[in-house]
């Protein structure tokens, strides 16, 4: 049941409990505005700009000229400026509070990084300017490869993929040429992923055609080591690992798993979206990894969510260097040059994983936040990362229960085991969590733990902003436990949308909107 408000949209669903606000003759609550589409806004012929009628002219399209409306809203320009600040306002972000999701660290992006990136010598160039007039840009990708490849302790970096997924594809790549190298690529056609893998591992491994077998984790959240030396054989092309693991802990036998891998002829790839936790700390390199991904939008403070550009450069050990993707940047005779075609140097690359260079925007507020923050800043913020999420654990074990002995690197999880017999589950106090003002951790991930509740604090938030954070969560732990359901059976009470019902959103998506035959989402559902 719902009732409608002024323009006749349902006013949230299931609200009919002691914690519905009131319902407005606009739709909007307090200073939250209520918008709808832009095409539900459309006033037929209305425009932002003042055209001159075309003067009369023959047509040369021989017919095919459009004959209807072009569909396109009319709205004056205020109407749509409002629009999109309206919009722009309901979207919760690392600028706006702290954003706890767990695995996918919402730190703090410094301005001074913006600053650098709009650069007009770095925010105006083309890819497919002559390269004499790029230096600049090409010295950067340089410099940030180059520290890319320090901090890691590798000897090769592929700059361009555009995503941490994308550079699992860029490195699972290079793995399969090495073994096309070798000879092998139809006789090592599997690969190892830990049970608490990201999803992203798995599905990489089967995008290129290798089969996936899964290895369990242990009791206390780390790899198996034995069920993994088990599963290695002849046909084992390598093993996709992450660490820390996204149980938030550090793989303690990570060079023993270096070791047996290497020794049974397969590759080492590691999963190392979470290298905030051990930047400047820890050298892959030195752990016996062939390929890792480093997301410049998480560990190196580059904006990301809500679609933002992403950047997945991939480090490489002398094994796979050679096969690594175009484009690369080298420094010769005082000019720095693209190698941009096989043939140019002397290595295999693969192919390539872009049309052009990677993502240039990310290079420079990566790179500024790197200078700015120096070797003993990034590892700093690395060791900061891990107190903050070791502070939330260690606050909140009493209250909610965590599945595994502290301490954890930059990540506490937590799992429902606390919330048992409460009726409340871990979606409801996610969603509890909006009604406060906080965007929710990450739920239900890692797999390996029932109900689980991850959260990333990062670096970047002061002690006030987490003892306010700690203490709602105990507040509602505490509430759930006094059997106070309603706080979360209905939650959120106060976002601009109520809780949606998302399988049917994921099974029957509206992706289209038709003048007058689309109904709101939440009154399909009734
Ligand atoms: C974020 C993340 C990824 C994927 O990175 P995208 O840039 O979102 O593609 C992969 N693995 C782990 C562990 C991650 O946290």
């Amino acid at each position: 049941m719902s009732s409608m408000n002024a323009k006749g949209r349902p006013t949230g669903t299931g609200a009919e409990t002691g914690f519905a606000p009131h319902e407005t003759f606009t739709g909007n609550r307090g200073l939250v505005q209520e918008e709808p589409l832009i095409f539900e806004l459309d006033s037929p012929g209305a425009s932002g700009v003042d055209l001159d009628e075309p003067e009369e002219f023959a047509p040369r399209l021989g017919g095919v000229a459009r004959q209807g409306r072009i569909g396109l809203p009319g709205l004056s320009e205020p109407e749509v400026m409002r629009h999109y600040v309206r919009l722009s306002q309901k979207n919760y972000a690392i600028d706006s509070g702290l954003y706890p999701l767990g695995s996918c660290t919402m730190k703090h992006n410094p301005r001074l990084n913006e600053k650098m990136a709009r650069l007009p010598g770095f925010g105006d160039v083309h890819p497919l300017q002559p390269q004499q007039t790029v230096q600049g840009a090409l010295e950067l990708i340089d410099t940030l490869a180059h520290w890319l490849k320090e901090l890691t302790g590798m000897p090769a970096v592929a700059m361009s993929p555009k995503a941490g997924a994308h550079g699992e594809l860029c490195g699972m790549m290079a793995i399969d040429a090495a073994l096309r190298a070798r000879g092998e690529e139809g006789t090592r056609k599997r690969v190892l992923v830990p049970e608490s893998a990201h999803g992203t591992n798995p599905a990489t491994a089967a995008q290129i055609g290798f089969t996936v077998d899964s290895i369990p984790a242990t009791e206390d959240g780390h790899v198996d080591v034995k069920a993994f030396k088990a599963k290695l054989g002849p046909d084992v092309a390598a093993i996709m690992l992450t660490n820390p693991n996204t149980c938030g802990l550090f793989e303690r036998d990570i060079i023993e798993i270096a070791d047996a891998v290497h020794e049974a002829g397969g590759y080492f790839y590691c999963d190392g979206a979470n290298f905030n936790a051990i930047a400047g700390r820890v050298r892959p390199g030195d752990l016996g990894i062939d390929a890792m991904h480093i997301n410049l939008h998480k560990t190196f403070s580059t904006p990301h969510g809500g679609g933002g550009p992403g950047a997945g450069p991939v480090v490489f050990s002398q094994a796979l260097a050679p096969f690594a993707p175009l484009p690369w940047i080298v420094h010769e005779k005082g000019a720095y040059r693209a190698i941009e075609h096989e043939g140019e140097s002397t290595g295999q690359p693969f192919g390539r994983m872009t049309a052009f260079h990677g993502q240039m925007g990310m290079f420079v507020r990566a790179l500024a936040y790197m200078l700015s923050h120096g070797a003993d800043g990034i590892r700093q913020a690395s060791e900061d990362a891990v107190l903050s999420a070791n502070y939330i654990l260690a606050s909140l074990k009493d209250v909610m229960s965590a599945p595994y002995e502290g301490p954890c690197m930059h990540e506490a999880l937590f799992d429902d085991s606390f919330l048992k017999g409460t009726g409340v589950e871990t979606l409801d106090f996610a969603k509890a969590m909006i009604d406060e003002g906080y965007h929710p951790m990450t739920m239900y991930f890692p797999l390996v733990v029932h109900g689980a509740m991850l959260i990333e604090p990062t670096e970047s938030e002061s002690k006030d902003s987490l003892d306010l954070f700690i203490a709602t969560l105990r507040d509602l732990a505490e509430s759930a436990k006094r059997g106070e359901t309603e706080r979360f059976s209905g939650a959120p009470y106060l976002a601009p949308r109520r809780r949606l019902d998302e399988t049917l959103a994921a099974r029957k998506p509206i992706l289209r909107w038709q003048h007058g035959r689309n109904e709101p989402a939440s009154k399909a559902a009734e």
